[in-house]
Formats: structure tokens, sequence, C-alpha cells
């Protein structure tokens, strides 16, 4: 009912109540402009995993130099952490579809073309997605792909595995949980960027990233709306 209700109020230019304030505000956001500008960002964001790196001397962090992640750029504008977590979680487990313009465009805050030949959006497995019904990656990469005009991939991944949810382990457990989850039919492209909402130690992307390097691919990036700052921690 709520994202009927969006659509409508969207529609007729009504003013709306910012998700966060609560004020109306008559941008065409769920949340208002000031509340926007007032997210935390990433402050120096590492070039390969978007992980903070203490001063600008650095283009890449240490855990990058010591284990290079299979993916090769990462492009993320915010930390998880309050107020965008909630409007994440909200996304993600509650059905609050009418956030995907609003996460599009603090997706967009860090890149607004690409260089990339096409979006690819992090695959559920499909029990897990009959579970809840979307998956929130397509839904944000559906509409990036419209935004940047670029061909939209969502059928030649998939995840074969019906991995444990990867919020309940730790670092070590996620990289095992999730070896050999995917499979990827056929990629023709060189260049591909990877959609994902969170980014939390980066071992779902990085298989997939290695998955899609296997059959070919040159170059996988990847493109979130948020990471986590503090190692371990649960979504
Ligand atoms: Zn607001
Ligand atoms: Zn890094």
């Amino acid at each position: 009912v709520r994202q009927k209700l969006w659509t409508i109020t969207q529609k007729c230019r009504l003013p709306k109540l910012c998700v966060l304030c609560n004020q109306y505000h008559k941008g065409s956001f769920a949340a208002c402009t000031t509340c926007i500008q007032w997210l935390p960002k990433l402050n120096i964001p590492c070039q390969q995993c978007a992980y903070p790196l203490p001063d600008t001397h650095f283009l890449t962090c240490g855990h990058c130099i010591k284990n290079p992640p299979h993916f090769d750029r990462t492009y993320i504008a915010y930390p998880f952490v309050e107020p965008l977590r909630g409007l994440l979680h909200q996304f993600k487990y509650h059905q609050a579809l009418y956030l995907t313009s609003l996460l599009c465009h603090l997706m967009q805050q860090t890149l607004t073309t690409t260089p990339a030949q096409c979006l690819i959006p992090v695959p559920l497995h499909p029990k897990r997605l009959r579970a809840r019904g979307y998956n929130q990656a397509q839904l944000l990469g559906r509409t990036l792909a419209k935004h940047l005009n670029l061909p939209f991939e969502y059928k030649k991944c998939r995840k074969i595995i019906n991995t444990a949810p990867q919020a309940s382990l730790n670092g070590m457990e996620r990289q095992k949980n999730i070896q050999n989850a995917f499979e990827v039919t056929s990629m023709p492209y060189e260049h591909v960027i990877l959609i994902d909402d969170l980014l939390t130690t980066g071992a779902t992307a990085n298989e997939l990233a290695c998955t899609l390097k296997n059959i070919g691919v040159k170059r996988v990036d990847l493109w979130c709306c948020a990471r986590t700052v503090l190692e371990n921690t649960k979504v």
C-alpha cells in the first residue's frame, strides 16, 4: 500500500514527508535534500575496496595490498551507519521498495558515468528470492542501468548454492560459506560492474568476481550503496 501511495504522491507532485526527518518536502526522493546532504560520507575510500584510508597518501588499503580481492575497483559513497543503515534494512527486509530511487541517487554520488559495458546484480538463490519476493540488488541495478543506458545482465549469473545467510557469519566463515556458490554461463563483456546494496567483508563480491574472471571477464568493479567500516559488523 505504501508503495502505491508513494507513486500517487510522486505523480501529483504533492509535498511528501521525508522518511528521515518527517518534514514536508517537494524533492523527488523519499528523503529531503537537507537530510541527504547530512548523511555521513566515507572519507578517503580505498580505490579497490572503499575501506576508509587514514590519509590521501595511499590509494589502496592494507587489506587489498596483502590479499588483493578479485574485483578491481569499488564505488561507494557512504558508510553503513545510521540513518542510512535503517533505510537499507527497511529496503532489504521489509519491502520498502519506495526507497529504490533514493538509494540509486545515493549510489550515483560516486558514479554518474561508467566505462563498464554492463551492470550485473549480485544474484540471490532462487529459494531466498522466493522467500523475500525480490532481489534488492536487482531493483537497484535495473534503475541504474536505465539511468546510464547500459545493458542489465540479471540472468547470466546464478547463485547455485543456497548458502547460510552471510550476516550470521564472521569474515573467514563468510569466505568458506560462499565458495563456488555462483555459476555464470557466458559473459560477452570485458568490463562489468557488480551491483549490491551493501558491502560487508567483500566475500560475496569477491567470489562472484572470481567466477566472472574465470570465464574471461577482464575487469570487475563493484558499486554499492554503503559499506561497513568495522570488521565483522552484522547486518
Ligand atoms: Zn529530511
Ligand atoms: Zn582496500
